[in-house]
């Protein structure tokens, strides 16, 4: 004999009842069958507020009495043909009638007992059964209707009585014997305690029958038929990519389900292990879906990980005090002052210094557990040998579980790395000795992250999400969009990454999709976003609170490079093309830094120097690797490599920047590149990025600019120029006399960095630029004499884009 049991929505329509039937009668051509039902989806819930409603004086109830009784009369007529409807919308009537009379009972008195409360939702079972009793009847399939609470006696605590499991064997094996269909329909949930007073088995009670039926009479197997096709690696409500468990252990079943895999309700598993009966969970609306099996061993293959879940309304208790070190008793007291009020602890965990005690409860009892404890601990905090119990509210647990996992090391260090990589804080772990469960408490706010980025980490070897958040579209920011675009297919096959950009933002309008931004309309989509600050932008990164979320400044602005610190802080990384922050006094550039490392996660800014040139993550690499920086000289800036490149004496030096302009290749104020400011700014971070402390100024500057060029307008600036030819041409003509080219070189040497115009003779190693390029040149210990070169274009859009792009993947591959 088998035993089904079909859930809220597998009943919950006329359809969804049809589909029922179809199952079973399919399996009662084998063998003998026991179904149990719930209540219609929704109703036990509606039942309940009916009840709440007349408690609290509010006549409303008595219109979600008619709603409850309409939807059953209309299953009624869907389900029974029009001849035979009559004894059963009479029968249903009447009972809805008894619901009333309940509810009015309630409204009188002002009060909903726990033993009114479980009549008061025995209906939903009471009513559903036996209107799919009839179903069956009218389809021509015998069926005897049981009452579970003849059957099932359990004791009198309303709400989540506990069973008498001798009794109710007895029960079923009398009824056994008068057998007189191969189908038995049964009420889910409902109970009675020794005075046959109507009980409930808890919420989700219906599998608790089933499998209280299936242990009583032996079942073949227990089947629990539901609205998704087996149990599932996360609660695919959370967690989009859940996949089905194809066969999974009691022991994991029932640690999932303690920890809030609804999909099984925990006290379920117990009575069937016992027997071990197999239990299968199976979709009513895929049957031919495989389903999950329960059973005693679970495949030793797989993944040692098998699910992820989550409860919430945790409130976390601590008890702490040095007055309890050493001290036998101290949890005993605990225990009992929680357990006078009934309160369940959800976890414990107890540091090895015995200075604290730290219990997981629902928040619901939180309140009367800090008075409980408090009361009993009295004489100790009047002494000072205690704290008043420390109660914190709005956290959850996460928690991995999996029989296999107590042979695989490092999967806390997994677990832990994946959350703190994403800046979700753990204010508490416990991890039974059968490490069948590790356990973290967490911000509620952070759950939805903290599965996902689970489940990314122990199931989804296809695919890891990394959110993009975009500041500035301009040059840069347009070409990288489009980089991105081109190589989101190639990052998701080779990489296995799934590069999202959320946000977009320019300096007035921002634009959000948590699905992603279609990058081929990006153009239109942020052109008709709302405004917006950088201010909001940030904060809304914040509160989104996405995994493997990265920020991308892509400005010139300074308020934009202010905003790091507070992104930093939530572990969320930063990759500035903008080089304020890093250029900025050394104190800010350190402080991101530190945060960076503090908060685990990635502060990188490669484009900062060079555009795309691989040069600030080569002199990491040096550094890590055990070299040391001696020397560095540079030709850092594409502007003034064009500029010299292009003057000769035979048009006006005013002239050649003035294309220089034109062609885009010097800032908005032409004399910050010609200055060597902008400069500076380069050896100062390479210098800071090699370990000096610098500041700009001290940084010595060989400016070849007159003072006189610095004052006025920008075309005041030209016009200085023109009248200075002579000083321009002079310079140029004493290093062509040499054979020399002039290079503006920046220099870092013991500690010092300098900036200058130099004369360069053929065949050194600064001379053979050509356009924008750019060139460094590392000595270090290891590259002594001839030095570590790196060169290449120095400034674009595309360049800079693509080494914007690589911090990217550097920062999502932490
Ligand atoms: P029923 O009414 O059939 O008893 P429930 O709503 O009690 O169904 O349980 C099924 C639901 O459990 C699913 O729809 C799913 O949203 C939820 N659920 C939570 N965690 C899991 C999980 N790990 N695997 C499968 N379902 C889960
Ligand atoms: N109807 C009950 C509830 O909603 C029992 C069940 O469906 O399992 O809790
Ligand atoms: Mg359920």
């Amino acid at each position: 004999m088998q035993v089904l049991k079909f859930g809220g929505t597998s009943v919950g329509s006329p359809e969804a009842i049809q589909k029922v039937i179809e199952i079973v009668k399919e399996k009662i051509s084998k063998e003998p069958v026991i179904v149990v039902v719930s209540a219609f989806g929704g109703i036990t819930d509606a039942l309940l507020d009916c009840g709440l409603q007349a408690a609290r004086g509010q006549e409303q109830y008595k219109e979600q009495v008619n709603l409850i009784t309409t939807r059953h009369l209309n299953a009624v007529k869907e389900l029974i043909p029009i001849q035979q409807q009559s004894s059963m919308l009479s029968a249903v009537k009447k009972l809805c009638n008894e619901v009333e009379d309940l509810c009015n009972g309630i409204f009188l008195l002002g009060e909903m007992t726990a033993r009114t409360r479980d009549k008061l939702v025995s209906y939903g079972e009471l009513i559903s059964s036996q209107v799919i009793n009839n179903a069956f009847l009218a389809k021509g399939i015998l069926t005897t209707w049981w009452d579970s609470r003849k059957l099932i006696r359990t004791n009198s605590d309303f709400g989540k009585a506990t069973l008498d499991t001798e009794t109710t064997v007895e029960n079923f094996s009398e009824i056994m014997k008068e057998l007189a269909t191969d189908l038995v329909i049964m009420p889910g949930f409902i109970a009675s305690d020794p005075n046959g007073i109507t009980t409930t088995l808890g919420r989700g009670g219906s599998d608790y029958t089933a499998a209280i039926a299936a242990a009583a009479i032996g079942a073949t197997s227990l089947e629990i038929w539901t609205d998704v096709s087996g149990m599932m690696t996360a609660d695919p409500r959370w967690v989009p990519n859940a996949k089905v468990i194809p066969t999974i252990s009691y022991q994991e079943a029932m640690e999932l389900s303690h920890f809030g895999a609804k999909v099984i309700y925990p006290p379920t598993i117990q009575p069937v292990m016992n027997k071990s009966i197999p239990v299968w969970i199976k979709n009513t609306f895929a049957p031919s879906d495989a389903g999950t099996l329960i059973q005693q061993d679970s495949y030793r293959n797989g993944t040692p990980v098998r699910g992820i879940s989550s409860i919430s309304n945790l409130a976390l208790l601590s008890l702490e005090g040095s007055g309890m070190v050493g001290v036998p008793g101290f949890s005993r007291r605990l225990f009992e002052a929680l357990s006078s009020q009934q309160i369940n602890v959800i976890l414990i965990t107890q540091g090895s210094s015995e200075h604290s005690i730290c219990v997981g409860v629902d928040t619901s009892t939180a309140d009367k557990a800090k008075l409980a404890v408090d009361e009993a601990f009295a004489p100790e905090i009047n002494l000072q040998q205690v704290d008043p119990l420390v109660v914190e509210k709005e956290l959850s647990i996460v928690a991995l579980v999996g029989e296999q996992m107590k042979s695989h090391p490092g999967i806390s260090g997994k677990m832990f790395g994946a959350l703190g990589r994403n800046g979700v804080n753990v204010r508490a772990i416990a991890q039974g000795s059968s490490e069948r469960n590790i356990s973290a408490v967490i911000a509620t706010l952070d759950v939805r992250k903290a599965i996902n980025l689970l489940h990314e980490e122990f199931f989804e070897t296809v695919n890891k999400q990394v959110n993009l958040f975009i500041s500035g579209v301009g040059n840069v920011g347009s070409k990288l969009l489009a980089q991105l675009a081109q190589q989101q297919q190639y990052l998701l096959h080779h990489m296995r990454l799934q590069l999202r950009v959320v946000g977009l933002a320019n300096s007035k309008r921002t634009l959000i999709n948590e699905e992603g931004i279609d990058l081929n309309k990006w153009k239109e989509l942020l052109a008709a976003a709302p405004e917006s600050t950088i201010e909001t932008f940030t904060d809304g990164i914040i509160q989104r609170n996405l995994r493997n979320s990265v920020f991308v400044d892509i400005t010139a602005s300074e308020v934009v490079a202010s905003v790091y610190g507070k992104l930093l802080d939530k572990s969320i990384a930063v990759v500035a093309c903008n080089k304020i922050a890093c250029s900025s006094p050394f104190k800010y550039y350190r402080e991101l830094k530190d945060k960076a490392h503090d908060f685990n996660t990635q502060f990188l800014f490669e484009t900062n120097v060079g555009a795309g040139l691989p040069i600030i993550g080569t002199l990491n690499d040096l550094l890590r690797s055990g070299d040391r920086i001696n020397r560095m000289e540079a030709v850092l800036s594409g502007t003034l490599n064009f500029v010299f490149n292009h003057y000769d004496g035979s048009r006006p030096f005013a002239d050649v920047v003035r294309q220089a302009q034109d062609e885009g290749y010097t800032e908005p104020d032409p004399r910050l590149d010609l200055s060597g400011t902008d400069v500076m700014r380069k050896i100062m971070i390479l210098a800071r990025e090699a370990g000096e402390t610098l500041e700009m100024d001290s940084i010595h500057n060989n400016s070849f600019l007159p003072a006189s060029c610095m004052e006025g307008t920008v075309e005041d600036f030209y016009k200085e120029m023109l009248r200075l030819e002579d000083h321009f041409r002079s310079i140029y003509d004493a290093a062509a006399a040499k054979g020399c080219k002039l290079k503006f070189v920046a220099s870092f040497k013991e500690g010092k960095a300098a900036v200058g115009l130099q004369e360069i003779p053929t065949g050194h190693d600064l001379s053979n630029l050509f356009g924008k390029d750019n060139i460094v040149l590392f000595y270090t210990d290891r590259y002594p004499q001839q030095p570590l070169v790196i060169k290449g274009a120095g400034a674009g859009a595309d360049v800079t884009a693509s080494g914007v792009f690589a911090d990217i993947l550097r920062a999502t591959l932490n």
